[in-house]
């Protein structure tokens, strides 16, 4: 029996990586969009603290989230989905924890216009 047989070769090793690559990609920019009766997102969430995710904007801290403008709010950030006027919608960092409309965190993406 003949080493090569039982190696791995590079070649293939750089597929494999490749390919896992692709999927994780895949799977991180592969939105989870929240259905309407789904959970709220609390602020006591570990990620909603790490991106200091406020239910209202207006009481981010300021100090700890400097890219924080005013007049962010989820409802005008990339990220949100939902329909115009609802109160809560689908966020594609939270995945199927619904964010307040009025909300902030650090994620935010100013939607085009
Ligand atoms: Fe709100 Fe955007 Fe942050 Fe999601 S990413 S919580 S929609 S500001």
């Amino acid at each position: 029996m003949s080493i090569t047989s039982r190696t791995i070769t590079r070649r293939k090793l750089l597929q494999l990586g490749s390919a896992l690559a692709a999927s994780s990609v895949a799977a991180i920019g592969t939105p989870i969009a929240a259905a309407a009766d789904a959970p709220r997102l609390e602020e006591k969430d570990s990620t909603a603290q790490s991106l200091g995710y406020r239910h209202d904007a207006t009481k981010v801290d300021k100090a700890k989230f400097p890219t924080f403008v005013a007049g962010a709010i989820c409802a005008n950030c990339r990220l949100y989905q939902a329909k115009k006027g609802d109160a809560w919608g689908g966020c594609q960092i939270f995945g199927a924890k619904l964010v307040n409309a009025k909300g902030w965190c650090a994620g935010y993406v100013k939607a085009a216009a």
